[in-house]
């Protein structure tokens, strides 16, 4: 059974409070800085269609429900929903049905920045309009759309009500810090780290339990509320290294640059070690091995795909030897998903500092990164079992 909400403790609701990538159209804000998320979706759209013909069909006369979690406030969902639903119009056409009407839910944490996101749908076709029209004008969308707000880690749906669940780089992010990882007297205390890459092994392996607990309940919830007929995409950062103190890409882009700026912050006398070692990036890249154990666990699943796949490089960048603009790509992309999180924790002023310095930090090793930096991503297809 999902959990119930009573049960969450206090760090638990505050995170979810709080997590958001940054909103608005700014030049650290996610919407400008999710490029490299893009081109690693696109570079898996096989695999989507692969579940989407999985799915089985309804009559015309029930809407056909997709779900985006953790859709965030950049075009990206609004791009693969766009794709999920043109498949499947393209399935019901096929075999000559009549497609049903489409409902698409944008989903996210209560602070996600949905007033951006709405503002970039592209208008609704005109439904007195045959599907053909609509599928015609382009630049229409051809499925009544809404936001959704809470955690995906409980229930967000009615039981039975989704034929389809996307969620793409979303579920590395826990939905809190351990407990044990902020408390001074565990083994667990991450001492002098921002992240658990290169940290000691309590530490990584309080971060594995967590991200284990959390994708339970993700299991769970959507195991209620996914029609019988329907399929699961999911993607998330992941890792090749059995070890989870190696967090691949995820732990370059927070274990190196980024934690060498907050040791800055402590010499600098700009914030103390406790300031430092009391913040905790919440994130965890699983290996294939942590991710298949919770869906086993579960049982309700079956695994139609589950791999590691390679995104790429998170930096997206015109001018690969231009060392100041590789330096700022790498500011940017950190600070658009983690930004919110930081300031928060030091305000805004010493989170501008700290970014100064993981950008001239980065400038310095621009080449190193740019070979260096690599993301993989742990793709799972699931329909039930
Ligand atoms: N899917 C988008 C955005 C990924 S950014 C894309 O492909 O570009 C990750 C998103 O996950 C963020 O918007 C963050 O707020 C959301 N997220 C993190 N934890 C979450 C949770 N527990 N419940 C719902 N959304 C969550």
């Amino acid at each position: 059974m999902a959990p119930k909400g009573d049960n969450v403790v206090v760090s638990n609701m505050k995170l979810e409070r709080l997590l958001s990538m940054k909103g608005g159209k700014g030049e650290a804000s996610y919407a400008n800085n999710s490029q490299a998320q893009a081109l690693h979706a696109r570079s898996m759209l096989h695999l989507i269609e692969e579940t989407l013909d999985g799915v089985q069909l309804n009559s015309s006369e029930v809407p056909f429900v997709v779900v985006d979690l953790g859709c965030s406030c950049g075009s990206n969902t609004i791009y693969i929903v766009d794709v999920i639903i043109k498949h499947m119009i393209k399935r019901y056409e096929a075999l000559g049905y009549e497609p049903p009407e489409f409902s698409a839910f944008f989903s996210d944490l209560p602070s996600n920045d949905f007033n951006t996101l709405f503002q970039l749908l592209p208008p609704q076709a005109n439904y007195g309009g045959s599907m053909e029209e609509c599928l015609a004008a382009d630049s229409h969308r051809s499925y009544f759309a809404a936001g959704v707000p809470g955690s995906f880690y409980r229930r967000l749906f009615p039981a039975r009500s989704i034929d389809v669940f996307h969620s793409a780089f979303s579920l590395h992010w826990l939905s809190q810090v351990p407990d044990s990882v902020l408390d001074k007297r565990s083994k667990a205390y991450n001492k002098g780290r921002v992240f658990i890459h290169g940290a000691g092994e309590n530490t990584a392996n309080a971060y594995r339990k967590q991200f284990q607990t959390d994708l339970a309940g993700f299991l769970a919830s959507r195991s209620q509320e996914m029609k019988r007929g329907g399929s699961m995409f999911l993607v998330c950062l992941g890792r090749t290294s059995v070890e989870p103190t190696d967090q691949g890409g995820a732990g370059l882009l927070f274990g190196t640059h980024f934690q060498d700026a907050w040791d800055d912050l402590v010499q600098e006398g700009l914030i103390s070690n406790e300031k430092r070692d009391n913040f905790n990036i919440p994130v965890y890249a699983p290996s294939l091995q942590d991710f298949r154990e919770v869906v086993e666990a579960d049982g309700s699943f079956a695994i139609n795909k589950l791999e590691v796949f390679k995104g790429g490089s998170p930096l997206v960048v015109s001018r690969p030897d231009d060392a100041v603009e590789v330096g700022r790509a790498l500011a940017n992309s950190c600070r658009s998903v983690s930004g919110v999180l930081v300031d928060a924790h030091i305000g805004d002023r010493l989170s501008e500092e700290l970014f100064l310095r993981v950008e001239r930090r980065a400038a310095s090793h621009a080449k190193d990164l740019l070979e260096q930096l690599q993301f993989f991503h742990i793709v799972a297809s699931l329909s039930f079992a």
